[in-house]
């Protein structure tokens, strides 16, 4: 399988360099050179499959030699063995033609687990084969840092970097990346908001000096192998409720669009996936660009659901590649301009294809507590602000799109995440799984930084040893 950059002026890569590289070196993002199909008979054959097993499935094509089946199967099924559910992703009904797909159930609660365990243990068995050492760095809103920390935390070949913005991830996020003692585990508190993270990330990549002299590799959702391990839950969720036979759609709440640009992967493979929903809180730039053509960063609104907490929305530039027939000039074209002047605008075919595969809507911040409080009333179901994101947004769907086809909202982390907003919101404390306890006594360690690219290359290289 070859892997091209969004932007054309990249190396062609197998699987297995493009997971290892992550961001593309003409800035771009690695996208399969075509997205192999799955029959209806085959997708009909994951019915009442194990999750690892519809996993290896749905993975197989996309991996090329760069692991056997029989490695393959063995990675997922440690990749997932620690998660909390026999079903991984398990489906509750929240009313008549809606469902929630619980993607929380990981070792950091959030459904970064399903994407970050793997590559954990991708990345563990290429790099002990080849024998090199790579440099993991990653900017968080907080779940990514997290789940890449627990996910890389004590590998032999790797030390893990991971940007987050200071004082605004919750308590249990923060503690999830500052406690681990592995030695090889880096937390750094950065000035700024996750857009500033996500720049230093970015600028770090673009200094092609340091990058090879470091082997930095990224795990940020841009990297391709975490949005293929995402494809995996659409299929399951759509073969449960009827797949390939009946249509569902998906509502997804959304801030960085590696989540949903996945469930699009799952629709070009051929699951019949009607609608994909894009969620927004008060960071709302994605429901702008899709009712407006202009895509338009502001600043950063922090919010309950600070996972979403985003303005610069990187895999939606995957999203407008395919929304431009692959004119790898015209994307990097955009990507110049939001660079310079902060905007752009999608031409009217590529927003016409954008709106027959997504549609949007955006929740403000009362909307997300009274869902948190109405969905408890209604089904017993106590959801985290994000996941109460979604679900506003998929009932406002439903009510404007009546009789359709059955809607699977994702809810993306476990309300235990997010205590004080659930609270507040609902009067019910959500008590973290027993699994976890402890949290809150270990020791804390982290390193606070300015916004400043040339102190932190420095910190890098001096823990690593380089
Ligand atoms: C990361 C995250 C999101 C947003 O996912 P994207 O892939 O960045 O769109 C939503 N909810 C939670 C809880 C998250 O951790």
């Amino acid at each position: 399988m070859n892997y091209i950059s969004t932007r054309g002026a990249a190396p062609v890569l197998d699987f297995g360099q493009t997971m290892l590289t992550g961001l593309a070196r003409d800035g771009g993002l690695y996208v399969p050179a075509e997205v192999p199909q799955m029959t209806h008979a085959q997708i009909a054959g994951l019915a009442g499959q194990r999750y690892e097993d519809a996993a290896l499935r749905i993975m197989r094509p996309f991996i090329d030699d760069s692991f056997d089946d029989a490695e393959l199967l063995r990675l997922i099924e440690t990749a997932y063995a620690g998660f909390g559910h026999a079903a991984r992703a398990p489906l509750k009904q929240l009313a008549p033609g809606h469902f929630l797909q619980e993607l929380f159930h990981g070792p950091t609660l959030a459904f970064k687990d399903f994407a970050m365990q793997l590559i954990g243990q991708l990345f563990q068995a290429a790099l002990a084969r080849s024998g090199e050492r790579v440099t993991i760095v990653g900017a968080t809103s907080g779940d990514t840092g997290s789940a890449a920390i627990e996910a890389f935390r004590g590998l032999a070949n790797v030390d893990v970097f991971i940007l987050f913005p200071q004082g605004r991830v919750s308590d249990v996020q923060r503690r999830q990346m500052t406690t681990p003692a592995d030695a090889n585990v880096h937390a750094i508190a950065v000035e700024g908001d996750f857009d500033t993270c996500q720049r230093l990330l970015k600028d770090m990549f673009n200094d092609f000096a340091f990058r090879d002299r470091v082997s930095l590799a990224g795990v940020n959702s841009i990297n391709w192998a975490r949005v293929l391990a995402q494809v995996v839950y659409y299929f399951t969720a759509a073969v449960s409720l009827g797949a390939p036979h009946r249509p569902v759609s998906f509502t997804v709440p959304t801030g960085n669009f590696g989540d949903i640009f996945a469930g699009s992967i799952a629709r070009a493979m051929g699951l019949p996936i009607e609608r994909l929903v894009i969620a927004t809180n008060q960071n709302d730039i994605l429901h702008r660009c899709l009712t407006t053509g202009e895509y338009r960063t502001e600043a950063v609104l922090p919010s309950i659901s600070p996972s979403m907490d985003i303005q610069v929305s990187s895999n939606f530039e995957r999203a407008l590649f395919h929304a431009y027939d692959g004119d790898a000039g015209a994307v990097a074209q955009l990507m110049d301009e939001l660079r310079s002047t902060g905007r752009f605008t999608v031409s009217q075919g590529a927003l016409q294809g954008l709106r027959a595969l997504y549609a949007s809507g955006r929740v403000g911040e009362d909307e997300t507590r009274a869902t948190i409080a109405r969905t408890l009333a209604a089904t017993g179901e106590l959801l985290c602000p994000h996941s109460a994101v979604g679900v506003a947004v998929a009932e406002a769907h439903l009510a404007a799109n009546p009789g359709t086809v059955p809607m699977v909202t994702l809810a993306t982390a476990h309300p235990a995440k997010f205590p004080d907003a659930v609270e507040a919101a609902s009067g019910i404390r959500p008590a973290l799984p027993p699994r976890m306890a402890g949290l809150f006594d270990r020791k804390e360690r982290m390193t606070n930084m300015a916004d400043d690219r040339a102190a932190l290359q420095a910190l890098i290289l001096e823990r690593t040893g380089h």
